[in-house]
């Protein structure tokens, strides 16, 4: 089907302009050429007629007269007219009166019926009838018959002119058509192919050339406004884009910089993890294993001990007199020192046995998959055989030991804790035998544990049945010969096994938490002594109180002094209290507050058993002390021990540099009294002058301050 929408407007108006102009000029030929027709044969019929009544009119005497040669005279004239091809008189009785014939022709007459007048035209001849008539009647009939050659002569020019015109509107049609293609098709031309280029090219800068005020001016001008509005639009578009290109790529940037620094912050959050994860299972000094990560490694290897059911060993190691290497030479050689046994450790043992740090001076081995006890025995004199050799630390020889305790699963316990506290007990059975040993657990010393079971039993029943009593042991002034005061001293009564010393039942008493009631106990009946002496007379004197961390650590401690010391009616200033330095730094924190408070209800601090904790210099500093008290163990071997004459001095030095009072406990001859009088100390304590004894035997002693003037002291 031919679809006009598919073809081209410019074919579309020359088809328009063509038609129309085709078929008004075929309708107006047709009105000519029928109009023309009608009148032509007007006057063809008028001619006709005209000929018809003239003979009519000269044959109506030879009608009359019927004399027909007469009529045929008349129609004689009819030879000239070259049209004419037959012509016929008829008389009323439709009898043939005369005929002419045109020479040349073979023409039938129609009958001589009469007919009416009438013109007829046929195919390509016309018939009339004329009547003739005489005085109004009618006398005959005339007929005439002409050819219309006229007509066709006529038409035929006609035609000829109508194709003339026809072609010649054709041709102004066209050429109409090619003008109007110029002013309608050609700017719709130019508007598609702008808009192909704006599609194509995404151009918005091209314009349709064109003005006018018609529909097509208006077309471009209203194309030319949507392209200026679409130009505008896609200028600020491509502004936007310009900007949003620069906001995305700035965001990039920025989400690359923070992803970037995302992956470092996850890279140090990893690392701080797994250092975290170190420091977690591992000794910061050593490197070792620590507790947590020993108790996992136990655990799993007796899991796997029982179901491959083998033995297991843990070796609790403890070095011997390390706090004396640690305190006087300082933390810097002491943990030197650790390291360099943690790795001699190492060398010791197999690749799959762990050695930990358990804290201080502690370690442990773990042995896994041994074949016997035998084994743990061996490995243990290894450690020990790998320590005889001297360990050189800041310039210094030192000599260390260690004291081993050995748990052997499944033996000796089923679960960690158990071999733990089995191998511990041990090792300290390996210091009673004389340190630098190994020991193996037995049954017997647990029954030791079991004993301090039923210690902590009875020691509860010792405070009910006050079998608790204070001995007392003067401080002696060496300068002027007197006793200044007195350390108070638990002991307790038992009914059957005599004094029990405060070393036995103190970590029971400690542990149980019952050194608070009794420590309380302590502080009331000691100022109350103090008090009796003082109304004795004896006004000067001081007394001194052993504390222990349990004590410090509970809250409102101070308040207790306080009552102590309200209850006694006593000057503070003439009550001391003592703590050790392990007591001290158990809580640094905790103890430097607690001590703080002390001193404002006016108390003096004593740091008790000087040397043999951890503390020394950096701690003495830190706390509020007002005196320091050497430990006995330095003065033992006092003056024959270089090492602790090393010790004892520089403990003196420091506390004169640091202003504190000094004490030195456990002067037991007078060849140590003298060491330490010419070292300037002038307070000494020791069994020289006397034994903790009795308040009564205290008295007594006050009363005649015979000991210590009946005592030789320089020799
Ligand atoms: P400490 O405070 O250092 O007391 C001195 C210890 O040395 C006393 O032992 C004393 O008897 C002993 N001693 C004194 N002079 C000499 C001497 O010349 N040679 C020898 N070898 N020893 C001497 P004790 O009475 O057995 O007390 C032991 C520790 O028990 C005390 O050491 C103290 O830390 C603690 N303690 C005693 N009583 C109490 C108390 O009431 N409360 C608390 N928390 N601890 C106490
Ligand atoms: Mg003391
Ligand atoms: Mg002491």
């Amino acid at each position: 089907m031919w679809n006009l929408r598919n073809i081209p407007i410019r074919r579309k108006l020359s088809l328009l302009i063509v038609t129309i102009s085709t078929v008004s000029l075929l309708l107006a030929s047709i009105a000519f050429i029928t109009s023309d027709r009608i009148s032509i044969q007007q006057t063809i019929t008028d001619n006709l007629r005209t000929m018809a009544n003239i003979i009519a009119a000269n044959s109506t005497a030879a009608l009359l007269f019927s004399d027909p040669v007469a009529a045929q005279e008349t129609l004689e004239f009819l030879k000239t007219q070259q049209h004419i091809q037959t012509a016929a008189i008829f008389s009323m009785n439709e009898r043939e009166f005369a005929r002419y014939i045109k020479p040349g022709l073979k023409l039938e007459l129609p009958s001589a019926k009469l007919k009416n007048e009438n013109a007829l035209f046929w195919g390509d001849y016309v018939e009339l009838y004329t009547h003739i008539t005489y005085q109004g009647e009618q006398i005959g009939v005339v007929y005439l018959r002409s050819d219309i050659d006229l007509i066709h002569d006529r038409l035929t020019r006609l035609l000829g002119i109508i194709a003339l015109v026809f072609a010649v509107s054709l041709l102004v049609s066209f050429i109409l058509s090619a003008q109007l293609q110029r002013i309608i098709t050609d700017p719709l031309l130019r508007l598609s192919a702008i808009a192909r280029q704006v599609r194509t090219e995404k151009n918005y800068s091209v314009r349709v050339i064109g003005k006018g005020n018609d529909e097509l001016g208006n077309l471009i001008t209203d194309f030319n406004t949507m392209l200026d509005e679409i130009q505008i639009r896609d200028n600020e578009l491509e502004e936007h884009r310009l900007k949003l290109e620069e906001r995305v790529a700035r965001r990039t940037r920025e989400l690359e910089d923070a992803n970037m620094q995302l992956e470092i912050s996850k890279q140090q959050a990893e690392s701080v993890a797994n250092r975290m994860e170190y420091h977690a299972h591992h000794d910061a000094l050593t490197g070792l294993p620590n507790r947590v990560l020993l108790h996992d490694r136990i655990c799993s290897e007796l899991a796997h001990a029982r179901r491959q059911q083998t033995n297991a060993a843990l070796l609790f190691l403890d070095l011997d007199r390390f706090k004396i290497i640690n305190d006087s030479l300082g933390h810097a050689v002491g943990d030197q020192l650790l390291r360099v046994i943690a790795h001699r450790l190492n060398d010791c043992v197999r690749e799959e046995d762990t050695v930990a740090r358990l804290g201080g001076d502690e370690f442990m081995v773990l042995l896994p998959r041994i074949s016997g006890s035998a084994d743990a025995g061996r490995i243990a004199k290894k450690i020990i055989d790998c320590l005889v050799d001297p360990i050189s630390c800041n310039g210094h020889e030192l000599h260390i030991t260690t004291s081993i305790g050995i748990s052997i699963f499944p033996y000796d316990g089923s679960d960690a804790e158990t071999l733990i506290k089995h191998a511990d007990i041990s090792m300290y059975r390996a210091k009673e035998l004389g340190r630098n040993k190994a020991v193996y657990y037995t049954a017997e010393m647990n029954a030791g544990s079991r004993k301090q079971l039923a210690m902590e039993t009875n020691l509860r029943k010792a405070i009910e049945k006050n079998q608790l009593t204070l001995f007392y042991q003067p401080k002696f002034d060496i300068s002027s010969n007197i006793i200044v005061g007195f350390e108070a001293l638990l002991r307790w009564k038992h009914p059957t096994m005599g004094f029990i010393d405060p070393l036995d039942f103190m970590p029971v008493a400690e542990d149980s938490g019952l050194i608070v009631p009794i420590g309380e106990w302590v502080l009331h009946t000691a100022f109350r002594q103090l008090k009796e002496w003082h109304n004795a007379g004896f006004t000067g004197l001081t007394i001194a109180v052993n504390l222990s961390s349990a004590q410090l650590s509970r809250p409102g401690f101070e308040e207790v002094v306080e009552r102590a010391l309200q209850d006694s009616d006593l000057d503070a200033s003439m009550t001391e209290l003592e703590i050790t330095e392990n007591v001290a730094i158990k809580n640094i924190d905790i103890t430097m507050a607690v001590l703080e408070r002390l001193k404002f209800t006016g108390v003096s601090i004593a740091m008790d058993d000087f040397g043999t904790g951890y503390s020394s210099l950096s701690y003495l500093r830190r706390l509020p002390v007002d005196t320091v008290k050497i430990d006995k163990s330095f003065v033992h071997e006092i003056p024959d021990s270089t090492e602790d004459v090393t010790i004892a001095q520089a403990i003196i030095a420091m506390a004169q540099s640091l202003k504190l009072s000094l004490i030195v406990e456990g002067i037991e001859n007078v060849r140590q009294l003298n060491f330490f009088r010419q070292l300037g100390v002038t307070i000494v304590q020791g069994y020289l002058f006397s034994k903790p004894v009795e308040a009564a035997e205290a008295l007594k002693m006050l009363e005649s301050q015979s000991l210590p003037r009946t005592i030789n002291l320089v020799k």
